[in-house]
């Protein structure tokens, strides 16, 4: 039987969420988002320049998650602000440091990472 798996909310959290169980599933997914296009306020962000994270060592970088450093060690560990940045990377955005640590796509800013991932989307995924 096949399956239609449905998001509900297309930002970044909801795009991501789509992609990797469209990939590590096998099952299609439907992302449902209320607004006219997806990921309006991730293309806000970029407005004023797309800070994707920093580049400071890893325990002060985690530090910044206060009392929810704990839980959120694991998953951080997993997807790590280098992971981030090779996430930019396969969507053809190179990332820099700036003068702060923080990091940004090469644009500066989100629409040419925004559409470069739904274009990867193709028919796996419908928003
Ligand atoms: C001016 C500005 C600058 C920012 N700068 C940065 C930055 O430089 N770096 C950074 O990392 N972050 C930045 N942010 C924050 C960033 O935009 C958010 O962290 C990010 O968009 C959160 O993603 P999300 O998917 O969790 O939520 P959202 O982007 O809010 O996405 C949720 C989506 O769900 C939809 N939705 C909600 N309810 C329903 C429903 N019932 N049915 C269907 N759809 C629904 C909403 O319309 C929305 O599109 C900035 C934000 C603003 C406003």
């Amino acid at each position: 039987m096949s399956k239609n798996i449905a998001i509900i909310g297309g930002g970044p959290a909801g795009l991501m969420a789509a992609e990797i169980i469209s990939a590590q599933s096998g099952f299609s997914v439907t992302v449902f988002e209320r607004k006219p296009s997806p990921a309006r306020k991730f293309l806000m962000a970029g407005r004023g320049g797309l800070n994707l994270t920093h580049s400071e060592p890893w325990d002060s970088f985690l530090e910044k998650y206060r009392d929810r450093a704990d839980v959120l060690k694991k998953p951080l560990q997993e997807f790590s602000p280098q992971s981030l940045r090779n996430w930019c990377d396969g969507l053809g955005e190179k990332t820099f440091i700036g003068s702060s640590g923080r990091v940004f796509p090469e644009s500066f800013k989100a629409s040419p990472l925004l559409r470069a991932w739904l274009a990867r989307f193709g028919s796996k995924v419908l928003v």
